[in-house]
């Protein structure tokens, strides 16, 4: 299916360790991965967001060690420019393998960077293994902060989780689900950039994963390229990872196409929307070679 990109298996999967997933978002399939691949040096780092200094503005962060990638485990509905931290992993951290998770756009950037290295010299070896999230939409920090605020009953402070699905953005706190609102609400604080966006499930990373399609707790895994399949499959024949056959899973494959779907159709008719010439203010954004 052309929406969901090419791969080479999918899996309903989730960490086989306790530890990791108590914190994760999802099957916590990115810090499992990572932890592995770390402790058996496939990667020598991984660039992820961790937490900032505000609750839920995520920092760009290198890890090193397992304690970081737990540290910035869980969804942050924010900008986290992870991409920004490549040269200095390369230079400061000194990293000859590196791993990266980011989203559908941050992944197009990494590969493109690693084509055409303008100012990345000798970095494009270095990226071992790249895991890509789905994404819908995403947030400015003060959209989602007064989105939380304004919406959500509670601080930012106190929340212990967000979470979109289902067609609801819903928060946690210790209590447990402090509360859902519905997606008509959210779209008014989202990032306009996400509105030219033409990539829902990460296609061009090692290994892409999101929570739609699988049940609660567990992850639907997209296997891209070489070095992702020798990745995954090595993590979960050493029980880092558990993986099933997506065949029969609920919603599963189905759900994610259709949302893939929905995402690229409107979104194109957006691009062509802006396009037309009564929005001639918006002409620098077109295709500059057509
Ligand atoms: C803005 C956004 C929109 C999303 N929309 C969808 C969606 O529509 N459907 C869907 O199925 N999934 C969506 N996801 C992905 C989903 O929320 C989980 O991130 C994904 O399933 C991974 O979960 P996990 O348990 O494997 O990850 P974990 O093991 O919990 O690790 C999550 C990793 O992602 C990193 N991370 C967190 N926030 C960001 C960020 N803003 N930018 C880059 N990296 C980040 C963390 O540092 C961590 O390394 C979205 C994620 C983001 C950030
Ligand atoms: S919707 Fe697209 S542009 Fe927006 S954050 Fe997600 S991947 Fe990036």
């Amino acid at each position: 299916m052309e929406y969901l990109g090419q791969y080479k298996a999918v899996y309903k999967a989730k960490a086989g360790c306790e530890d990791i997933l108590a914190k994760s978002q999802d099957g916590g399939i990115v810090t499992a991965m990572f932890a592995y691949a770390l402790e058996t040096g496939i990667i020598d780092g991984a660039i992820v967001a961790g937490p900032g200094d505000e609750a839920y503005k995520p920092e760009p962060m290198i890890a090193t060690t397992v304690d970081e990638l737990l540290a910035a485990r869980g969804t942050k509905y924010s900008i986290s420019p992870n991409m920004a931290l490549i040269k200095e992993a390369t230079r400061s951290y000194g990293l000859d393998k590196i791993g990266i998770v980011g989203t559908p756009c941050q992944i197009q950037a990494l590969r493109k960077a690693q084509l055409y290295p303008i100012g990345l010299r000798d970095v494009p070896d270095k990226i071992a293994l790249a895991l890509g999230i789905f994404c819908m939409e995403n947030f400015p920090y003060q959209g989602l902060f007064q989105m939380v605020e304004d919406h959500c009953a509670t601080k930012i402070d106190n929340v212990t989780k967000m979470d979109i699905g289902k067609g609801k953005f819903s928060v946690y706190t210790e209590r447990g689900v402090n509360s859902q609102i519905p997606l008509k609400v959210t779209h008014k604080y989202e990032q306009p950039g996400c509105h030219v966006c033409l990539d829902y499930v990460a296609n061009m990373a090692d290994i892409s994963t999101g929570s739609v399609g699988t049940p609660d707790g567990w992850s639907t895994v997209f296997v891209r390229s070489a070095a992702g399949e020798a990745a995954f499959n090595k993590a979960v024949e050493a029980g880092w990872i558990i993986a099933e056959s997506m065949d029969g899973v609920k919603p599963g494959l189905e759900l994610v196409t259709k949302l893939a779907t929905e995402k690229i159709t409107k979104n194109q008719s957006y691009i062509e929307h802006r396009n037309h010439a009564e929005h001639a203010a918006l002409k620098p954004l077109r295709n500059p070679y057509i």
